[in-house]
């Protein structure tokens, strides 16, 4: 009997180790994908100067290379989104960490989330002041914590507790953005005395102005795991504790290895209402949908049908990618290689083709 118990034993730790050895053994693919959006708005030709887009093309640049480093030596998809978002987070042209649009009390609070497509875990934070990068913070929740979501001053003493670095308040502030908050005041109390009960349409052509540059990143890694992140200050002159989709895991971001990686922009409280990226999850897992198809139903067709807009950027378990938006434009990019002898294909792009 002993000794059948130890051949049992035996053949089950060489099961188990022949079963390591097959995953230890698996080599990476050599395909990765990265996409990237630096926030969908009114962003026309005209508004932007021939020296601001160069600007917009090497922030955008800077963010996919420190992004695809990482996959392209096989790191993980989540660590790849991660450390792309911190990048356009410390860029003041976006508005998420540094360069975060203004609330009406003058401050700035900043949301954030990150999922990892291959155990569905997910973190993210709202309504912060303090720590630097959110996105960081989002994956501490995350990953060293039991919760999801924490938010505002709950948020920051777990942040300095896990050692984020922490900030003054007025690191975030940017002139640029301050003055944007002025203009939306203005148009906000003309709207007042035009329309003392907020036409939809009044209300909607102010907060349409001032909100662009939230910031998101979504990957595929060499061992085919997904995952995505998302970073904003929410919109210019937002009040009461507002907090929009990007921090909200299924609205603004999303990822599961078995369809799709997803980050959003645009006018959040669409974006909850229409549970944007889990939607179009579904349409792929349930209904057999292409991505393409999905997110083109859900941008181009659903959203503007409720009144919002925006875009957002999407790839699928196999590599496909989609960017689409009904703005005038969406800041994006995107780093790719189809296997490890293929070439590496990079692009950036603001405006509509
Ligand atoms: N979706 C963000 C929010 O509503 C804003 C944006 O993407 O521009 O907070």
């Amino acid at each position: 009997m002993k000794r059948l118990l130890f051949l049992i034993a035996f053949l089950w730790s060489v099961s188990l180790l022949a079963q390591q050895t097959v995953t230890a053994v698996q080599p990476p693919s050599g395909k990765y994908v990265l996409v990237i959006h630096g926030g969908a708005g009114t962003i026309s030709k005209g508004q932007v100067t021939p020296a601001l887009e160069k600007r917009y093309h090497e922030a955008l640049n800077k963010a996919l290379l420190t992004g695809s480093a990482i996959l392209e030596k096989g790191g993980k998809a989540l660590d790849a989104v991660e450390a792309t978002v911190r990048v356009l987070e410390d860029d003041p042209l976006f508005n998420a960490g540094k360069g975060a649009v203004f609330t009406a009390e003058g401050i700035n609070e900043l949301d954030a989330a990150i999922m990892d497509g291959a155990t569905l875990a997910a973190g993210s934070v709202a309504g912060v002041r303090t720590i630097r990068n959110p996105i960081t913070a989002a994956r501490a929740v995350m990953e060293r914590s039991e919760h999801v979501l924490l938010a505002g001053r709950g948020a920051e003493a777990f942040a300095a507790q896990q050692g984020l670095e922490i900030v003054d308040p007025a690191y975030f502030y940017t002139p640029e953005r301050w003055e944007s908050l002025q203009r939306a005041k203005k148009r906000d109390s003309l709207a007042h005395l035009a329309a003392p009960n907020h036409t939809a349409s009044l209300v909607s052509e102010q907060q349409r102005k001032d909100r662009y540059g939230t910031v998101g990143a979504v990957a595929l890694d060499q061992h085919g795991h997904l995952a995505a992140a998302t970073s904003t200050g929410g919109m210019t002159n937002k009040k009461w504790g507002r907090v929009g989709d990007a921090p909200i895991i299924g609205s603004g971001t999303y990822a599961n290895d078995k369809t799709v990686a997803i980050s959003c922009t645009g006018w959040g409280e669409y974006y909850l209402r229409l549970v944007m990226a889990k939607s179009i999850s579904d349409r792929m897992e349930f209904g057999q949908q292409s991505l393409q198809y999905a997110a083109d139903e859900m941008i181009m067709k659903q959203l503007p049908a409720l009144g919002g807009d925006g875009g957002l950027i999407a790839v699928d378990k196999q590599g496909n990618m989609a960017l689409p938006f009904c703005t005038e434009g969406m800041y994006r990019g995107y780093i790719r290689r189809e296997s490890s002898t293929g070439p590496v294909q990079k692009a950036t792009a603001i405006f509509k083709e």
